[in-house]
């Protein structure tokens, strides 16, 4: 075959996006995307397209081709020319729309260049519109290029790069016809990449056909990043929606996850459920102002919030790399939008998930969904009261062996032994302990609960406070908890309830200050003042009353000095932590 004869020893090189001659604009992108080193593919791939020549390339899934080539046709795309100059042909429209966004993401910071996605089933209406106001690079199915052909309301004549994407599917699904017609008609002065999985006879022949001397990469072992999103979905009743969510939530202990609303009324009202029941929920709609947008999101990156209700227009912005989980609270739209929607969790060769909840009829609107995405959604049953409860017994059970292992407890010899001689067994002490403590938890739980009903703008309660096994209402136990002996545990309970009055210093002058470290990272009064004073250069005497709570510390700072503290402290290692530092009144 002749084009062996530029077959290359199989690279499995990667390398930087720097050595690949890219312009700042690009590389810039793709730090803010965060990819840092090139895949193998892209390594390979890039440079020969950056010189014009036609590549065909056979990689994984997950391997990162969208990349290795919508960067050079971003590169070679000329902004002052809004007529199309590259085609890309995928097989189905979920995969024009990742392109796409691909593609725009890479292109954020290159000026004049459009991309614009062409696929069957969106309305002609918007796509003549898009194809009217021009876009360099056009990413569609072979069926609906074709459709703008011959309306000619596509022209090919300024066409200098034609991708052929998933070529083995797009012939899989009887479009190689399509494909020939579109190529043919190209210009015969362009590139023609083909990436495939597999090289059957007709791709082959089409290579033979329709390209010029290709670079022939082939990437073979494991890919590098697989876009293994596991999407189930549960049937819910509006009215148990929070419930089961919740339920979801403790059973898979998720730690960090992106949920979606129909409208801004209901991210409000998801947010202040969530709050009141003590995860760390944060909210991103329309109305907010930019700056606090921002700000919301920062905090979420930082994962100084667990959870992140939004509605579909406040996400667009929100660009958030290892989201644990994306809820559909409620059912979007349309398919598109659950693409754009599950599409943040997943990435960069991290799994993730996609859970959506239907209720009633809408059901024929998850069909339609997933006929569109040909995505399997998995139907779920809710978890029970009684799996959330062995799940929880099981934490407890985990974190008094790990207690009792540790040996790190304060003895009661005394007590045991006094109970011992009136002739009580040691597993009804132990039962009656436990007993004891969950009622107490409970207790607590309400009573808080009930005062967070009236709060308004809450002081956010720790997550994951330890709960005993009959405790529902409070959060499940976090690691550090677990460990915590109890009785640090019990001064927490009574500690809670001014921390939200703690928020607000009532020291003239001086603002309070909150920082993600507490007891529970053993530091003390004198480590704060220290890191403050130290790291900040402020005086000693310009720091107030100081408060540990287990997990954050709320500090006074003249307010002078205040904005110092912010600045200098923020994001440096303090016990091997990473700080960080805000007005308590931002929480
Ligand atoms: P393929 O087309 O080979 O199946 P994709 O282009 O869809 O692969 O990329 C798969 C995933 O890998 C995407 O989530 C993408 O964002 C990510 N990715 C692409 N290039 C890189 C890179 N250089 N570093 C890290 N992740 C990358
Ligand atoms: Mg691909």
């Amino acid at each position: 075959m002749p084009q062996d004869r530029h077959r290359r020893p199989k690279p499995m090189q990667k390398k930087l996006f720097t050595e690949l001659g890219l312009s700042p604009e690009l590389l810039k992108a793709i730090n803010k995307v965060g990819y840092e080193e090139a895949t193998p593919i892209q390594s390979e791939a890039i440079p020969p397209l950056m010189e014009g020549k036609d590549v065909v390339g056979q990689s994984q899934t997950g391997s990162g081709k969208t990349a290795a080539f919508a960067i050079p046709a971003i590169e070679k795309a000329d902004p002052a020319n809004r007529a199309p100059q590259t085609i890309v042909l995928c097989p189905t429209r979920e995969l024009a729309l990742q392109v796409a966004e691909e593609v725009a993401k890479l292109a954020a910071f290159k000026r004049g260049i459009r991309e614009l996605p062409v696929y069957g089933g969106q309305s002609y209406e918007r796509q003549f519109r898009g194809l009217k106001q021009g876009a360099q690079i056009i990413v569609g199915t072979p069926g609906r290029i074709m459709d703008h052909l011959e309306r000619g309301t596509l022209q090919l004549d300024q066409i200098r790069m034609i991708v052929l994407d998933e070529a083995d599917r797009m012939l899989d699904m009887g479009f190689i016809d399509d494909i020939r017609t579109i190529l043919k008609h190209a210009p015969a002065e362009r590139q023609t990449v083909l990436f495939s999985a597999t090289l059957p006879r007709p791709i082959l022949e089409l290579i033979r056909q329709f390209t010029r001397d290709p670079v022939n990469i082939r990437i073979e072992g494991q890919a590098l990043t697989v876009p293994a999103i596991e999407q189930v979905y549960y049937e819910v009743d509006r009215r148990a929606k929070l419930e089961v969510l919740c339920r979801i939530i403790d059973l898979h202990d998720v730690k960090y996850g992106l949920i979606f609303c129909a409208t801004k009324a209901m991210v409000d009202d998801l947010t202040e459920h969530l709050q009141a029941r003590g995860y760390l929920a944060d909210k991103l709609h329309g109305d907010m102002s930019q700056a606090l947008r921002e700000r919301t999101m920062g905090r979420f990156r930082r994962r100084a919030v667990e959870f992140l209700i939004a509605t579909d227009v406040a996400a667009r912005g929100l660009d958030v790399e290892d989201i644990e989980v994306v809820f559909n609270y409620d059912l979007p739209q349309d398919a598109e939008d659950y693409v754009h929607r599950i599409g943040r969790t997943g990435r960069a060769g991290k799994s993730g998930k996609a859970i959506t909840f239907v209720g009633g009829r809408e059901i024929y609107r998850l069909q339609n969904i997933m006929r569109f995405t040909k995505g399997k959604i998995r139907r779920e049953r809710p978890p029970s009261v009684e799996e959330v409860q062995e799940k929880r017994e099981n934490v407890f059970f985990e974190s008094l062996r790990e207690m009792l292992d540790k040996g790190e407890y304060k003895r009661n010899d005394e007590l045991v032994d006094r109970l011992l001689d009136l002739g009580h067994s040691p597993t009804d002490i132990a039962s009656a302990v436990l007993h004891m403590m969950s009622a107490e938890k409970t207790r607590a739980a309400s009573a808080d609960v009930a005062e967070k009903g009236r709060a308004h703008r809450d002081f956010p309660r720790e997550p994951r406070e330890f709960s005993g096994p009959r405790d529902r209402r409070e959060r499940r136990p976090r690691d550090d908890d677990r460990r915590a002996p109890r009785r640090e545990r019990r001064g927490r309970d009574e500690g809670r309830h001014d921390e939200r009055a703690a928020a607000v210093s009532h020291e003239a002058g001086m603002l309070r200050l909150v920082l993600n470290i507490g007891k529970a990272k053993h530091i003390q009064p004198g480590d704060v003042v220290g890191v403050i004073a130290g790291a900040a250069n402020v005086p000693r005497e310009s720091i107030g009353s100081i408060k540990l709570l287990p997990k954050l510390t709320l500090v006074d700072v003249a307010e002078e000095h205040a904005e110092t503290v912010i600045r200098k402290l923020n994001g440096i290692r303090f016990k091997g932590h990473h700080l960080s530092v805000a007005p308590a009144t931002d929480f």
